[in-house]
């Protein structure tokens, strides 16, 4: 059990810079990021929040569970944001087969996690998506768009419509090279993502692979308040970001109360970040009904900070944060495409309704 969970991270600095050094070289030259994934599984990373009984770590409650979830996110984001996208959706992964899997599936996945295998959760697509035929045997048809780690991971969840039934989530194999299509991958920043598509033409799925029952991934608050696993890894880059401003603002700038004033903004900025993501993984632990809400507000709140800090970073540094090769060259390219998460204004328009209905605040805050 977790006592102490500062505790459990003293590999926190070493798995950062490691991850910051493979980073640079993914970055340059984007293939699937191999060895920083191999990094994680050595750093213990790769089965922390696997279910219990799947050799995941036992945590002393839901809190303690997000808690280091958070940390954890926020540690792999701040050594590279391309590997914390690809490690957020293998937590996410994690999450779903501990919720919604059989004694079977839990067998496969240790059987799985024992061979090193990563997983993804695959759900943007165009019309008409990913469909589950039933005629005969099971299969699918059509593609997913923005798969992380297409062709590289070894699994991924992906949802599926049916005409009956809701939409549901199908285990698939994630690393057939001649489904995934990276071609269109061409972006300024989360280039080691592999974020490409992904054929699931004709793929065959046996009964084992049905996850959960039709519906179940979208069931809320699970699903929209899950969005606090991004804002965390995102936060992640905003950090690192923050730390890169403060190792190379030059003695002018030091000198100058301008300059000084938007260096503490940006460390507002990043801490206020912190507070809300530490706030939403909490809601979600509690299964607050108001952690929806939560996590829509902490989508914005993380988003402002990123721009701030980004700011921040051009107008202290100037060009040097431009330079091909720079640190804060990379996580700038990576976090201004990280941030473009799906629907924002709707998100937060969502939140605002919700506000202005009734506040939302938990341990007696309420004020209206
Ligand atoms: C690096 C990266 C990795 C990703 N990995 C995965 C993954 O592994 N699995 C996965 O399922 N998804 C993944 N995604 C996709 C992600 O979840 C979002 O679907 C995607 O980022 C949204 O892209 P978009 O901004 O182009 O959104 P779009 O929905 O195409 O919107 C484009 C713009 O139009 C605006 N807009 C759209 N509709 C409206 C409207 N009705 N009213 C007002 N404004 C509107 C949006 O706010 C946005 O600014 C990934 C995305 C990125 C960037």
């Amino acid at each position: 059990m977790i006592q102490d969970i500062e505790e459990q991270f003293t590999d926190t600095v070493d798995i950062v810079d490691r991850l910051a050094t493979l980073g640079a070289r993914y970055d340059a030259a984007p293939n699937f990021p191999v060895e920083s994934m191999a990094a994680l599984i050595r750093s213990g990373h790769h089965r922390r929040f696997a279910p219990q009984g799947c050799g995941g770590q036992a945590f002393d409650s839901e809190a303690a569970r997000n808690r280091a979830m958070a940390k954890n996110l926020r540690q792999v984001g701040r050594g590279d944001l391309s590997i914390g996208r690809l490690y957020e959706g293998h937590v996410n992964a994690m999450l779903l087969f501990d919720w919604y899997g059989t004694s079977e599936q839990h067998r496969w996945l240790t059987h799985a996690l024992d061979s090193g295998a990563w997983f993804g959760v695959w759900a943007t697509e165009k019309a008409p998506g990913v469909r589950l035929t039933q005629v005969g045997n099971a299969s699918l048809s059509g593609e997913k768009i923005f798969a992380s780690g297409a062709g590289g991971l070894d699994y991924a969840l992906v949802t599926a419509a049916s005409t009956d039934h809701a939409r549901r989530l199908v285990i698939v194999s994630a690393s057939d090279k001649a489904r995934a299509d990276l071609s269109g991958w061409r972006v300024r920043g989360m280039r080691a993502s592999a974020s490409g598509r992904y054929s699931l033409e004709g793929v065959a799925v046996e009964p084992l692979m049905l996850l959960g029952e039709p519906g179940d991934y979208d069931l809320d608050p699970r699903f929209t308040a899950g969005a606090w696993r991004f804002c965390a890894t995102q936060l992640g880059g905003i950090e690192a970001l923050v730390l890169e401003i403060q190792r190379s603002m030059c003695d002018g700038a030091r000198a100058n109360p301008v300059q000084r004033a938007r260096f503490a903004d940006a460390v507002v900025a990043m801490r206020t970040a912190g507070l809300w993501v530490a706030k939403s993984a909490e809601s979600f632990a509690a299964g607050h009904e108001n952690a929806v809400t939560m996590a829509r507000l902490t989508r914005r709140v993380v988003e402002n900070a990123g721009f701030t800090v980004m700011e921040a970073a051009a107008r202290i540094l100037g060009t040097q944060s431009a330079f091909d090769g720079q640190r804060t060259d990379k996580i700038i390219r990576d976090l201004s495409l990280y941030l473009r998460q799906g629907g924002p204004d709707h998100a937060h328009d969502e939140a605002a309704k919700t506000l202005l209905d009734h506040d939302i605040w938990s341990g007696g805050e309420r004020l209206w």
